[in-house]
């Protein structure tokens, strides 16, 4: 059994963006300039997007980082959305999900000019995307791709079961896994809370993917000796072995699983360090205007 290490290779591709930056820089070309904005004071939220702003300035992005209290109108972020879409310093800009109920993200989603829409959410990215065609793709899946990709996990012709549709991950894994790619050309098949035979079809799976936001759902009767378990979960567990009293942990039972797979991606330290990376591999591309 290998392990994925998503912290290498999240490493690896922040010497490589800030390795680009830095002849864009010498060539006289601005910086990347990645916009935030965040809607309310969830714990959560603040510190994903704390630590999207640092990964930029450390790679040598310009960022900045709106605010809105809770009790921001809809009208108010639409406004501001234009004002961005308009400023052709801000190369790329996404609004923190998830946002108060009164404001409609879909609204939101759908304001943010898609050729600045490095979080791949707009539909004209999505169906871009689907269609094959050049997009911004959505980070995490974006990275299983890269993970995959950067390890040399054949993906032509095996059989992929990916665990979950929503629109973030389950769902754009599962187009970027069946396209006519590498890493791609994969037979797919995508399971959710109707799906029967669950564990018979996870079994078959030679790739098996899983996102459904159940902590150590996957257990070892469930995967292949021999597949690719790449684990999206992230759960925080109450844990009496840390001093934090709290122990990340996946949507794998990781014990379990780990001496059956070919290759398994850890949690933490497997996908997750490949979300932020991606959103600036998408930044660095709108920057270079190398999608539109
Ligand atoms: P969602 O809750 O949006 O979707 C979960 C999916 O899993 C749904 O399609 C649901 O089916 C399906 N599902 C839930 N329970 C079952 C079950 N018992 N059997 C079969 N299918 C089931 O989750 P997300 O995709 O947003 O996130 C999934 C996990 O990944 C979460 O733990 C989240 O925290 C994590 N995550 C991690 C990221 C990272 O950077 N590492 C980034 C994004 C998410 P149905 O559609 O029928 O309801």
């Amino acid at each position: 059994m290998e392990l994925i290490d998503g912290k290498k290779i999240n490493a690896a591709m922040r010497l490589e963006i800030a390795e680009e930056v830095r002849k864009m820089v010498a060539e006289g070309k601005k910086r990347p300039n990645l916009a935030v904005i965040m809607v309310g004071d969830d714990g959560a939220s603040a510190t994903y997007v704390a630590s999207k702003v640092k990964t930029c300035h450390e790679v040598g992005f310009e960022s900045t980082d709106y605010q809105y209290p809770a009790t921001a109108t809809e009208a108010e972020i639409l406004a501001k959305i234009e004002d961005i879409n308009q400023n052709p310093e801000i190369d790329g800009l996404i609004v923190q999900l998830p946002l108060p109920t009164h404001i409609s993200e879909s609204k939101v989603i759908e304001a943010i000019d898609h050729r600045k829409d490095v979080d791949g959410f707009h539909p004209i990215n999505t169906g871009r995307m689907a269609m094959g065609l050049p997009s911004y793709l959505p980070a995490t899946p974006a990275g299983i791709i890269e993970l995959l990709r950067r390890y040399n996990i054949e993906t032509g012709g095996k059989n992929c079961v990916v665990l979950g549709r929503s629109n973030i991950v389950g769902t754009p894994i599962s187009l970027l896994m069946s396209r006519k790619a590498n890493p791609g050309n994969a037979t797919v098949t995508i399971c959710h809370s109707r799906t029967k035979n669950l564990k018979e079809v996870c079994a078959s799976a030679d790739i098996l993917i899983v996102a459904i936001g159940q902590p150590e759902f996957v257990t070892a009767d469930m995967v292949k000796p021999g597949a690719v378990v790449i684990d999206v979960g992230i759960h925080r567990m109450p844990s009496a072995e840390t001093k934090s009293g709290f122990k990340l942990k996946g949507d794998v039972n990781f014990d379990e699983v780990a001496p059956k797979c070919s290759y398994i991606t850890p949690v933490p330290g497997g996908v997750g360090p490949m979300t932020i990376i991606s959103l600036l591999q998408n930044t660095l591309l709108a920057a270079q205007q190398k999608i539109y």
